[in-house]
């Protein structure tokens, strides 16, 4: 069922808000236990409450916006007012936040109920949601496997019918491979599509605030209903075209581009299966043109200096004074800072500063991290040339299948499974990954990648392919 259907039933009385608030929780209540997809959940009273008062508007018959009674889960490094803000750190363990981030604003405008938080990995650094405190995030596919990360517990959340709609966030691939893992849709904007306003910075020229769905209609609902231009955030614009509840474009004419190079750089081969029939059966409604994409394998090495160096300035507000938590046992100013991170971070984080501190120190600087920016130009450059003969491009969302929880991988061995990702984020595109099939019941996502600011087009073309391959 869609956001629309449901909205349907509110209003015919077939189904209300309430009803159907009960029916989440006692979901929530059955699998939460196994899947830990939750950091923080609203009080019941309060949600039902809520869910009473939507209940009674649907039923006056005055109009009602887009989202109204409709639960919504957020990532716990995106502000929710009263809620904690933990970013699954032992460092904001205490921390409530005083306010809104910009999209959570716009969510309960448009009259969502913000259900509660969802787990990821510390300060959205990982790739499978099990570096927290709060523990790993299970995947509802598969109870032993990782759901992806960081926004797993978004996707788990979604996944396992908890919520129809979660918000994640996306700086290197963290929408749109947990999505994959989980089977269902993650939107990844154009860069400055949504505000990032209240949204715990960890690579401020990669971040974006994303959705996970069940469907690309509910997907495309959600971002329309969060992007736009806000005076809080400097890098944000104008880039959605739609009414949040208009039908998508068609896709008459849309030329679709298959990436040349994936043999070279090939997924796990269950995956590349799926990958043939997937563009096999796309090549029945669309012209798949071969596009060269030559430097997206340095993707990798380009985005690992230059997201720790901005995740080493923006982390250093953490010091045990401006927020939350601090150790006591110390003397000095110094050493409470000291122990305070030492503590509060944990270790794939304090990695991540090491290594941004390093490569943007004094005589390493051009060595690194200008060497990183400009391999993230080539790699711009490399999807302009691409987008000259295409409007949209295939490439699948990650070479490998959602692994085992607690699978021992050297951390560079995680960070390669972000290849197809990463190249977005560092052009600042927009891309969707959709389910394309599966191997042995672990599902296979592919994304769909646009020119920047056509995020419009990219869903209406996942859209109709989604219709194709499922
Ligand atoms: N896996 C990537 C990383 O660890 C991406 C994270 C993200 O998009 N937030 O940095």
């Amino acid at each position: 069922m869609t956001i629309k259907q449901l909205r349907q039933k509110f209003l015919s009385g077939d189904m209300t808000p309430l009803e159907y608030m009960e029916r989440i929780l006692e979901i929530i209540r059955e699998k939460e236990r196994e899947i830990n997809a939750f950091t923080h959940l609203d009080k019941t009273d309060t949600l039902l409450k809520e869910a009473e008062i939507w209940t009674r508007r649907y039923k006056s018959g005055e109009d009602l916006p887009p989202l109204a009674g409709i639960p919504v889960a957020i990532k716990d490094n995106i502000a929710v007012k009263d809620m904690p803000l933990t970013c699954a750190s032992k460092i904001l363990q205490e921390f409530i936040s005083p306010y809104d981030a910009t999209a959570v604003k716009k969510l309960k405008e448009a009259g969502a109920i913000i259900i509660g938080k969802t787990n990821l990995d510390e300060f959205a650094m990982g790739s499978t949601t099990e570096y927290s405190i709060f523990g790993p995030t299970h995947n509802p596919v598969d109870l032993e496997r990782v759901p992806g990360g960081s926004s797993g517990g978004s996707a788990a959340a979604v996944a396992a019918d908890m919520v129809p709609v979660a918000l994640g966030s996306d700086t290197g691939g963290s929408v749109r491979q947990p999505a994959s893992f989980t089977d269902t849709v993650g939107i990844k904007p154009s860069y400055g599509m949504v505000s990032r306003y209240g949204l715990v910075a960890f690579a401020s020229s990669l971040d974006q605030i994303g959705v996970l769905a069940r469907n690309v209609e509910d997907a495309v609902l959600v971002a329309r209903v969060i992007a736009g231009k806000d005076r809080y955030d400097a890098t944000s614009r104008e880039l959605t075209v739609k009414g949040v509840l208009e039908s998508l474009d068609t896709v008459d004419g849309i030329k679709i581009g298959v990436w040349k190079e994936l043999n070279e750089h090939p997924a796990e081969e269950g995956i590349m299966t799926v990958w043939d029939e997937a563009i096999m059966k796309a090549s029945k409604e669309f012209p798949m043109i071969p596009v060269s994409l030559p430097d997206i394998a340095s993707g990798i090495a380009s985005y690992y200096l230059i997201a720790p160096a901005e995740a080493s300035a923006n982390l250093a507000r953490y010091d045990g004074v401006r927020y939350a938590w601090r150790v006591l046992d110390a003397s000095t100013y110094k050493e409470m800072v000291k122990k305070t991170r030492t503590i509060g971070f944990g270790k794939e984080v304090k990695r991540r500063i090491m290594i941004g501190t390093f490569a943007l120190s004094a005589g390493y600087q051009d060595a690194f991290y200008k060497k990183a920016v400009a391999m993230k130009y080539k790699i711009m450059k490399n999807f302009e040339e691409a987008f000259k003969q295409v409007d949209v491009i295939l490439v699948p969302t990650s070479p490998k299948l959602p692994w085992k929880i607690g699978e021992k991988m050297a951390p560079s061995e995680v960070y390669k499974a972000d290849l197809y990702t990463i190249p977005v984020n560092l052009a600042g595109l927009p891309a969707i990954s959709i389910p394309a099939g599966y191997v042995d019941n672990l599902p296979v996502g592919i994304q769909v990648i646009g020119r920047y600011g056509e995020d419009e087009k990219v869903w209406a073309v996942a859209d109709k392919l989604l219709s194709l391959w499922r």
